[in-house]
């Protein structure tokens, strides 16, 4: 009899999104198979992206039309542990957002104070940025204002090429104002774990985080005590992981492999 057997042991699963279940708006051969039969087996399933500029009911949208249904709870965004963090470290304080519409009304909705002469400058995935943007904000960093940024990628893939993304912009700052942000929220960073431990309570070494770039799903896994599991399917070589001192717990082509089939 053949059978397919789970070989990562953990109780929630946590997916990056671009190069680990799509590639742009094509889906990961036998990715939705994989994501079905984990939830047939009672695993709880999320997906987590450190991509600040959409809403979280695009990314419903986009999974559940390749055919595996998702609800929004299992979707966390790095928005979503700025808005933590903001709320439990920074309590009152108003934030100068550099983001897309969409990012700014989610901070409404979470009750953040914005404002031009505000404490914090928070820099996000912003697609609609502008010159006065960064001139503003620039400014508030000369001032010494806190500069916080909710991830570090350096560039969003895309089909027409890679965009420049927040990890680009803070580099840009630092040549600007000489200033670093003091906090980044999303992976490979604490406040993204702090809004997974606030959401699935699931210990961290039953939890698994798989994805494609080694400085933010992998470092984000070792950081905070999960197991790791890098897939070759998207952004990292065979070659980049040999010579990169982070290390997976698992590395495999692509999701498929999370299942082997076994002959009983
Ligand atoms: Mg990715």
């Amino acid at each position: 009899m053949v059978d397919q057997k789970l070989i990562v042991d953990a109780d929630l699963f946590l997916f990056d999104l671009d190069g680990t279940i799509y590639l742009g708006d094509k889906v990961i051969p036998g990715a939705i198979e994989t994501l079905k039969k984990l939830t047939a087996l009672g695993k709880k399933v999320c997906f987590l992206t450190n991509n600040s500029s959409k809403d979280k009911t695009e990314y419903v949208k986009k999974i559940t039309d390749m055919g595996y249904p998702v609800d929004l709870f299992q979707i966390v965004t790095s928005t979503m542990a700025a808005i933590q963090y903001l709320h439990t470290r920074k309590p009152g304080k108003s934030v100068y957002p550099i983001g897309t519409p969409t990012f700014v009304k989610e901070l409404e909705k979470a009750h953040i104070k914005i404002e031009e002469d505000a404490d914090i400058v928070l820099l996000a995935f912003d697609t609609t940025l502008t010159y006065d943007k960064l001139w503003k904000a620039n400014i508030l960093l000369e001032k010494g204002k806190e500069f916080i940024a909710t991830h570090p990628d350096l560039v969003c893939p895309h089909e027409h090429g890679d965009m420049p993304d927040v990890g680009a912009m803070i580099a840009l700052f630092e040549t600007s104002s000489g200033r670093s942000p003091s906090v980044i929220c999303g992976k490979p960073h604490s406040p993204m774990a702090e809004i997974i431990s606030s959401l699935f309570y699931v210990e961290k070494p039953r939890i698994a985080m798989i994805g494609d770039r080694l400085y933010t799903d992998i470092l984000f896994g070792i950081n905070n005590g999960m197991q790791s599991i890098l897939v070759l399917s998207g952004e990292t070589t065979k070659e980049m992981l040999d010579a990169s001192g982070i290390k997976p717990t698992y590395v495999f082509d692509s999701i498929v492999n999370l299942f082997e089939t076994v002959t009983n």
